[in-house]
């Protein structure tokens, strides 16, 4: 996103609409845009009164920081908005966890310290360890030179995002193990993270994966998410 120094009249309204601190005020307002995520926020929402916020041409790799930090760009690996799949945003509607499995969804950056995809590579690179397959449909997967590894594209390891996600599946009982390589990765990534375990209900013995959890040591907020339907799931397992 740029800012034309010709037109701005540097009444500031536009400084606090970046997550990420970006823009600086001087006699106009200026944006750093090597910090700049490409969120689009500032553009259509802060009512700039001489219209002067307007979106530059974009190149790849660039063009990566809108597709994931600006909720109406479309990422065609997922075909939907945004930066995870159905599955990790809303709900398990193809029956991708599958009994004895959970799914990890990891969530690197957040608005105010945005995420680099050298940090999300130090992620990968420590869950890769464990032979998971990423998600092919999430967008963050079809980044990475070699999904084996958790390697990314070197033209992107100093992009910026407001968060990318990583999406797996293990098998429950290796969740402690994987919680433990995370706790260990965490000191070396220059942002935050947020790590959310999903798994299918039992009707019996209900939620499968808080013995693991709890072996595991972390502290969890259990979340629960209904489908209520709207002609959905799209899978049923055999
Ligand atoms: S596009 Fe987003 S990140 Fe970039 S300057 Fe505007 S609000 Fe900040
Ligand atoms: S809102 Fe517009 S005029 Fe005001 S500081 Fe931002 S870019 Fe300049």
């Amino acid at each position: 996103m740029q800012i034309d120094p010709e037109l701005c009249i540097g009444c500031g309204q536009c400084v606090p609409y970046c997550p990420v601190g970006a823009i600086s005020l001087g006699d106009s307002a200026a944006i750093d845009l090597d910090e700049c995520a490409e969120c689009g926020c500032c553009l259509r929402c802060a009512d700039c009164p001489v219209e002067a916020i307007y979106q530059q041409e974009m190149e790849y790799p660039r063009t990566v920081r809108s597709i994931l930090s600006d909720p109406l760009t479309i990422a065609t690996e997922s075909g939907i908005s945004g930066r995870g799949t159905e599955e990790m945003k809303t709900n398990e509607v193809t029956a991708r966890f599958k009994e004895g499995q959970v799914g990890v969804g990891i969530e690197v950056g957040r608005p105010v310290s945005g995420a680099r995809f050298k940090d999300v590579e130090k992620i990968a690179q420590a869950m890769a360890a464990f032979g998971v397959e990423f998600e092919v449909c999430n967008p963050t997967t079809s980044l990475m030179s070699d999904p084996a590894t958790g390697k990314f594209k070197d033209e992107l390891l100093n992009e910026k995002v407001l968060s990318a996600i990583l999406e797996f599946s293990v098998p429950q009982e290796t969740l402690p193990e994987v919680l433990g390589a995370l706790k260990a990765v965490a000191g070396k990534v220059d942002s935050v993270f947020t790590v959310c375990v999903a798994c299918k209900a039992d009707a019996n013995e209900g939620i499968a994966s808080y013995p693991y959890l709890d072996k595991a040591g972390v502290w969890y907020a259990p979340n629960g998410k209904t489908n209520v339907g709207l002609g959905r799931p799209l899978a049923k397992e055999a």
